[in-house]
């Protein structure tokens, strides 16, 4: 038992180690796809050089939407969020870049659309506050954090094209 818990940890912090720093995870929310936008939107994403360590098509449960979202559990607009967030199927994925949450932050937009830079994916995609098309992770941690919560490490490719799981 005690073996194991080691070598759990151990290749949970090579696994950490690793991927601190280079990946974002972010969701085609369930506008965009309804839009029809998620092929140019992938489009900029690996335009922009990010590469797709993991990725899937489904819908989120109310209670799966409800834990992502549980920071915002306070906030007004959470209800709203959580029965947008799970009105359609979305794209989930595990993005690969050096500084990715930053960079993929800056090619996402601001939260509203209306304050977003010409040419990033809220200001040509995005139709509100809420409905803004995609979402990418706020820091390394949780980075790590979402990609976990909608992937087991068996879904994560490094790449070379391995399973890293
Ligand atoms: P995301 O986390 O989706 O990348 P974000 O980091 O820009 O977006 P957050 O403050 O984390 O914004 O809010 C999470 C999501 O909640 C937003 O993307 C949006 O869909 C919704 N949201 C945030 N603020 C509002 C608001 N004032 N009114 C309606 N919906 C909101
Ligand atoms: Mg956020």
């Amino acid at each position: 038992m005690r073996t194991f818990a080691f070598y759990f940890l151990f290749i949970f912090l090579i696994f950490y180690i690793t991927m601190t720093g280079n990946i974002t995870f972010t969701m085609i929310k369930p506008d965009a796809v309804k839009n029809g936008h998620i092929g140019a939107i992938l489009k900029m994403i690996t335009d922009a050089g990010f590469r797709i360590v993991a990725m899937k098509f489904t819908r989120m449960s109310v209670a799966k939407a409800s834990k992502f979202y549980e920071i915002h559990k306070e906030q007004p607009f959470y209800d709203k969020l959580i029965e947008f967030m799970t009105s359609g199927p979305i794209v989930a994925a595990v993005l690969e870049k050096e500084n990715a949450v930053e960079d993929f932050r800056k090619l996402v937009g601001t939260t509203n659309p209306d304050n977003a830079e010409e040419g990033t994916i809220r200001k040509l995609y995005a139709t509100s506050t809420r409905e803004n098309a995609v979402h990418g992770s706020d820091s390394d941690e949780n980075a790590l954090h979402e990609g976990s919560f909608h992937f087991a490490t068996s879904e994560w490719f490094d790449k070379d094209g391995n399973c890293m799981g």
